[in-house]
């Protein structure tokens, strides 16, 4: 019998459209399909790495169902990897490629170690529907913006499908594997993950399930729904494209064939897609985005830095007085998402009202968000504060009150989360209190605060800090 290959996944949780595996399969040799709780996944954030383990758990029983086993491994993944090939006779491990700092470092240590012992490494594409590299202006460079970036790969196609495969060749034997109740991946959910996993949607059925019942329903809407926060007008994929578990091609696919039948949002939709390759680009070309701010000429802006000043807190737990953010930041902590406008509604409030740094939020989304992605994170966030390549300018305040006038027309939203003044609360605005830690002190009997700092109030206050920045540029 020819040696094991160690197939490594990471973000690519899936059978079907699957490079890696598609070409694995090929060789008709046995295949070991390995999760390693490594440094990367150590460093995630609480609710993306809940909802990662569930993801694994899904992932493993759909391995099962194709003849093979998910091994399970913790430490770090040079370790873990050399020891896997000791015990199995693997002479090879394949992944598929990751983008982001920390994960790139991880694998380029693991890359040299194993090369040093003649274990043959190989990297695939799959995450991405386009390589960050095979993108290039005229001169060569990267792109900074979107419209030309997207100019320049609209008339790409997507790959073809790639069947998930009917059987996996397995080993001899299968070496021992953790047990992931032992991992325990809720840790630091201190608000449990029993919430939260009421509104999650996890593995590859469901994923696919999910685009099918978007194309059919909603993405000829899509272009104007996108924007309500109070009606399901999207098709809330971004869970389950950040663990692989649907991919990227399979959306575009989708996106190509309704607008080829005529459906007016399509078009939208994939051009939302092409933002998430987009910001890929940007963090492969420039990983600063997610540490610094992208323009140099922001780190004078006198940002608050302190993540538990009383304003930094109120937007936290949903305290500020602006009945939309709270809302937001309500859903965020309870369901571990957030409607898109509303992120940038939230974003806008917290680096212009409030006058703190992005950072600061762009670690709690870190932490709250199911569909926490390094790279549509960090670019959503220096998008918002104006810090980044391709970003909204500064001076463009995102006014709180208009924003829920406009969006949230009749208020559902906003009643929705806000359990303080409803003699009684919807499910949802009770799902946040119970999801609250207990030291927040929150009850749905006590008054809703006022506003810490009110729309015009802030917008001023960050119009005069933009003012001192410009007067010393
Ligand atoms: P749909 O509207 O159905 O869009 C389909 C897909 O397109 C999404 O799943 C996503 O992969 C991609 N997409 C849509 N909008 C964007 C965008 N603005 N930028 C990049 N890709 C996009 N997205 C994440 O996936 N993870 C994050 O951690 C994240 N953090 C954000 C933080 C801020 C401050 C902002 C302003 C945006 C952030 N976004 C993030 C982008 C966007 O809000 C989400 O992708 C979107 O809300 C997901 O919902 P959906 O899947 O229903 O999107």
């Amino acid at each position: 019998m020819p040696d094991p290959i160690l197939l490594w996944f990471r973000r690519d949780l899936r059978l079907a459209d699957h490079p890696m595996l598609a070409e694995a399969m090929e060789t008709g040799g046995p295949l070991i399909p390995v999760f390693l709780h490594d440094e990367v996944v150590e460093g995630q954030g609480a609710a993306p790495r809940f909802r990662l383990g569930l993801s694994v758990e899904s992932f493993a029983r759909d391995l099962d169902a194709v003849g093979a086993k998910l091994i399970l491994r913790r430490g770090r993944a040079l370790d873990s990897l050399r020891a896997l090939c000791a015990e199995t006779g693997a002479r090879a491990v394949w992944w598929s490629r990751a983008y982001d700092p920390d994960a790139r470092a991880r694998d380029a240590e693991v890359m040299a170690g194993l090369d040093a012992e003649g274990i043959e490494t190989r990297d695939f594409p799959g995450h991405l529907l386009f390589e960050p590299d095979s993108v290039e202006t005229k001169t060569g460079g990267y792109y900074k913006v979107y419209t030309p970036y997207m100019k320049a790969v609209r008339d790409r196609l997507p790959d073809a499908p790639l069947a998930p495969p009917a059987r996996l060749p397995a080993p001899e034997s299968w070496p021992q594997s953790d047990r992931l109740d032992d991992w325990h991946m809720a840790r630091g959910m201190n608000r449990g993950g029993a919430v939260v996993a009421k509104y999650l949607v996890v593995g590859e059925r469901a994923a696919r399930d999910r685009l099918d019942r978007f194309v059919a329903q909603r993405i000829a809407d899509y272009a104007i729904a996108r924007d309500r926060p109070d009606i399901e007008g999207t098709s809330g994929l971004s869970e389950n494209l950040t663990y692989g578990e649907i991919s990227i091609h399979a959306c575009y696919r989708a996106a190509l064939a309704a607008r080829e039948a005529g459906a007016e949002g399509a078009e939208h939709f994939r051009k939302e897609l092409v933002w998430r390759d987009f910001a890929y680009h940007l963090l492969h070309h420039t990983p600063r985005l997610i540490s610094r701010n992208w323009r140099a000429e922001w780190d004078r802006f006198p940002w608050s830095e302190d993540g538990d000043s009383a304003e930094a807190t109120a937007w936290k737990r949903g305290r500020t007085g602006m009945a939309l953010v709270d809302a937001a930041m309500r859903e965020l902590y309870a369901t571990g998402r957030m409607h898109n406008r509303a992120r940038m509604i939230t974003g806008s409030y917290l680096t212009k009202h409030l006058q703190t740094h992005w950072k600061i939020g762009h670690d709690w989304f870190a932490d709250c968000l199911v569909d926490w992605d390094p790279a549509n994170n960090a670019l959503g966030w220096q998008w918002i504060a104006g810090s980044g390549p391709d970003a909204a300018p500064y001076f463009r305040v995102y006014n709180p009150v208009s924003q829920a006038e406009k969006f949230d027309p009749e208020g559902a939203y906003r009643r929705a989360w806000i359990a303080e003044g409803q003699a009684d609360p919807p499910q949802t605005a009770r799902d946040f209190l119970a999801a609250a830690p207990r030291a927040w002190g929150l009850s749905a009997t006590m008054p809703y605060p006022e506003p810490i700092v009110g729309a015009a109030e802030g917008r001023d206050r960050a119009l005069s800090a933009y003012a001192t920045l410009r007067g010393r540029a």
